[in-house]
């Protein structure tokens, strides 16, 4: 494991808890985390007990109100983040996260203190279904339906790519209660509790290009019937009113792992450059070396500023939707821009898996489609034109 500083060291929003914090954290991935991720992603999921020791660790939700087993802020949060980033863990911790920001938003006082305790804990993991076979971008096309049935909705369809999908036990789930309405507006969230569910099923873990130790599966629906109450909300549709007010969170927190990456792959560069010899000198010797590396480093500066702007806007309660789209979408697509350049420094040695570059590379790649494409974020960006 390579760990430099993060650039967020020096961060507006930093300060001696925070810095505490990561110190916690960053012990725990080096003990608990790092010597297991290779075998991790040899059986495509983090084991089991990596949830509950993270949660022990006050890693899972830490910008929850105390009385939910947090007491942070996204500030804590971003350094968790960082952590991993630099450490190049893949483990689904933001997902689960979001959906925990999805109860407390939206659930009732019921709800909250039934779930988000024991998600707090890492007894249950999070999982949020969206995308299915035939809709990821175009999400008013989602086929799965939830019919209400008296006390219960009777849940049927599938979904695809969801992260956590082999240990999530507690799903966020985009359903259509309406099927009949028009685009977005008979869509709601169920929080579906998985264990022991009659209907519900896990596929394979999908085969991906990179983020290997992180369990994407297909997840299917057949007559899952869940309580009534799990309904996020107080009435039906309001799902993607929820999704639109979520969003930013998301984008914002791929956005802190993204410029990590980015300054991290930097780190590791210039080291590799002094010490790799061509020609009779180190590679940093070459002026085409220092220009690209100079390109990375500017870049991953300015990534750096609008990150912090964007965490600061955040902790005011002042992010706004068109801002993180173009933290995600920029952020990103600097990350692969940087990583890239940087497995081209690296030669031969930038393509072999063992080398942390190349790894970045492979895991970096998804950063782009994920959680709404950058194609998607210039949409959103040009709306507000
Ligand atoms: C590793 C991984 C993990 C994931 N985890 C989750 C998860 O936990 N939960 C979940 O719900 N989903 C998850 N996803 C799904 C992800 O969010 C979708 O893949 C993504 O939203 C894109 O949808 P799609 O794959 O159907 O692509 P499509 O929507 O078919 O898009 C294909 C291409 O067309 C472009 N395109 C589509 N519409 C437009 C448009 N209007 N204008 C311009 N271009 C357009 C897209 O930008 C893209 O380049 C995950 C995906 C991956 C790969």
């Amino acid at each position: 494991m390579f760990i430099v500083t993060s650039q967020s060291a020096q961060s507006p929003w930093m300060n001696d808890d925070l810095r505490m914090y990561r110190k916690t954290v960053r012990q725990f991935i080096q003990e608990k985390f790092a010597p297991h991720h290779a075998r991790w992603c040899q059986q495509h999921r983090p084991d089991p007990e990596a949830w509950t020791e993270a949660g022990a660790t006050g890693i899972l939700l830490p910008d929850l109100p105390e009385e939910y087993g947090g007491g942070g802020t996204f500030a804590h949060q971003a350094v968790a983040l960082e952590e991993l980033a630099q450490a190049g863990i893949n483990f689904g911790s933001l997902v689960h996260s979001i959906v925990a920001h999805y109860i407390f938003a939206y659930g009732t006082l019921e709800q909250k203190r039934k779930w988000l305790p024991p998600m707090a804990r890492g007894e249950l993991v999070g999982a949020i279904a969206m995308t299915e076979p035939a809709a990821g971008s175009d999400l008013q096309g989602i086929k799965t339906t939830a019919r209400r049935d008296g006390n219960h909705y009777v849940i049927n369809g599938s979904k695809t790519f969801i992260t956590n999908g082999m240990l999530g036990n507690i799903i966020c789930l985009a359903v259509k209660t309406d099927p009949k309405a028009a685009g977005f507006k008979g869509m709601s969230l169920i929080i579906v509790e998985t264990r022991n569910l009659p209907g519900y099923r896990v596929g394979r873990s999908l085969e991906k290009i990179g983020r290997h130790a992180q369990d994407t599966c297909e997840l299917f629906f057949d007559d899952v019937r869940v309580p009534a109450s799990n309904l996020l909300g107080a009435t039906e549709g309001k799902g993607f009113s929820q999704m639109m007010e979520q969003l930013p969170y998301e984008r914002l927190a791929i956005s802190v792992g993204a410029i990590t990456t980015a300054e991290q792959a930097v780190a590791i560069t210039t080291q590799y450059v002094k010490e790799r010899m061509a020609f009779g000198k180190p590679l940093l010797d070459f002026q085409n070396t220092r220009f690209k590396l100079a390109e990375c480093k500017t870049e991953t500066r300015i990534g750096r500023v609008f990150v912090d702007d964007c965490i600061e806007r955040f902790l005011a309660g002042q992010l706004d939707p068109v801002t993180a789209a173009m933290a995600k979408y920029w952020l990103t697509d600097c990350e692969c821009r940087v990583i890239d350049e940087c497995v081209q420094l690296h030669g031969g040695y930038g393509y072999m898996t063992e080398y942390p570059i190349a790894r970045m590379w492979a895991d970096s790649r998804v950063e782009r489609i994920y959680a709404g494409t950058n194609e998607i974020m210039k949409e959103v960006i040009g709306w507000s034109l």
